[in-house]
């Protein structure tokens, strides 16, 4: 296992190029040329590797691309990387690719195209060092995780059900630990509406659409309960217009996030039946939980437990812990799937202005990878 590690730490210079190649490839979720684009790089890599590969075109998301290794070698084991980035196009211009020791800045570095070299690197190298397995390998590349994985949830539940483990690409923690746990995520609209009226000369006649708002905002912040893993925050209110008229609309968008199953549903009763403060004013509301938690469990323990031993053949003491985004890893881990997130790059500021990866976390990550599918 160790040769894994050294001959990863002489492709450094060929990772950092790769990468390097696909951070300068902008692939905003919403930019199907950009994200087309990394996956024809993509693609290519697979198909130079030996992988049959597949494009699940799409007509307005960017194509899915898979690559699977040992068709029909039994025990699969899938790993799930997202091609898309959180920043429109243009970004490189203020934003450039930079080198600084061992960071490597750039957007979309760390979530997650550091995890695609990784991934990529860790194939290549179980070919080079004859630990080449026999079992399926599906390298699952998709294309709208940021904004949902709506045109890829099927996708990644149809190439999960029946594998041995899903390892889902997603950044490590930032002292390199493994993610054992996410919350799930939920986003909702509430609309209220009132009467508009003169401000003045009828201001007994309007139903402020604004005020009742307001009362939805506070009841809705107050049921946050840190404790029991269950948040609401209100992240953005719009509504109203001009000073003198009584509004008669006002909107708030809302972000919940739950630790466990059951308070999902008990998330979208709470929104679905939230009922006026004011006499004569309506409410509606729409949205979705779009991700199921994924539960530290006894199965996600031992999970852990099997990389862990496996991490020590390659010289790593790995760690787990929480994190509080979604991943595709809840689709995963909701199908009952053993499910480990958090195998990406180590760095920090994912989504953010200092977003990295460090070097050094490359070969050793894809060492690890690699580790995994030859010893699962
Ligand atoms: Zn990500």
């Amino acid at each position: 296992m160790l040769e894994l590690k050294s001959y990863l730490q002489a492709q450094l210079p060929d990772m950092i190029a790769l990468l390097t190649e696909l951070v300068n490839t902008e692939s905003y979720t919403e930019d199907k040329a950009g994200v087309d684009a990394v996956g024809r790089l993509i693609a290519a890599r697979l198909e130079a590797l030996g992988a049959c590969v597949t494009v699940d075109r799409q007509a307005s998301a960017g194509d899915h691309v898979i690559g699977i290794f040992n068709p029909g070698g039994g025990s699969p084991i899938s790993l799930y990387l997202h091609m898309d980035t959180v920043y429109p196009p243009g970004v490189l211009r203020e934003r450039p690719v930079r080198i600084v020791e061992d960071r490597f800045y750039g957007p979309g570095a760390n979530d997650m195209k550091a995890s695609h070299v990784i991934a990529l690197y860790a194939a290549q190298a179980l070919r080079a060092t004859g630990l080449w397995p026999a079992r399926e390998m599906r390298l699952v590349f998709t294309s709208d995780e940021e904004t949902g994985s709506h045109t890829s949830r099927r996708l990644i539940e149809d190439t999960a059900r029946d594998a041995a483990l899903a390892m889902v690409m997603e950044p490590a923690l930032p002292d390199g630990g493994l993610k054992s746990s996410r919350k799930g995520t939920g986003l909702f609209k509430v609309v209220a509406r009132g009467k508009a009226a003169h401000a003045g000369a009828a201001h007994a006649l309007g139903i402020n659409a604004i005020q009742e708002i307001a009362y939805q905002v506070l009841k809705l912040q107050s049921l946050t309960d840190y404790e029991r893993g269950v948040t609401f925050s209100v992240g953005a209110i719009r509504g109203g217009g001009v000073t003198n008229v009584v509004p008669d609309y006002a909107e708030i968008e809302v972000d919940t996030r739950v630790s466990k199953t059951e308070d999902g549903e008990w998330v979208r009763e709470v929104l679905f039946n939230l009922a006026p403060a004011l006499p004569g004013s309506t409410l509606e509301v729409s949205g979705e939980l779009n991700r199921p938690p994924m539960e530290y469990n006894t199965q996600r323990l031992a999970v852990f437990e099997r990389v862990r031993e496996i991490g020590r053949r390659i010289g790593l003491d790995l760690t787990h812990g929480p994190s509080g985004g979604g991943s595709d890893a809840s689709f995963t881990a909701a199908l009952g799937v053993p499910t480990l997130d958090g195998f990406g790059a180590v760095g920090d500021g994912a989504h953010a202005l200092h977003e990295h990866v460090l070097l050094s976390s490359l070969p050793e990550r894809a060492a690890l990878c690699a580790a995994v599918l030859a010893a699962w």
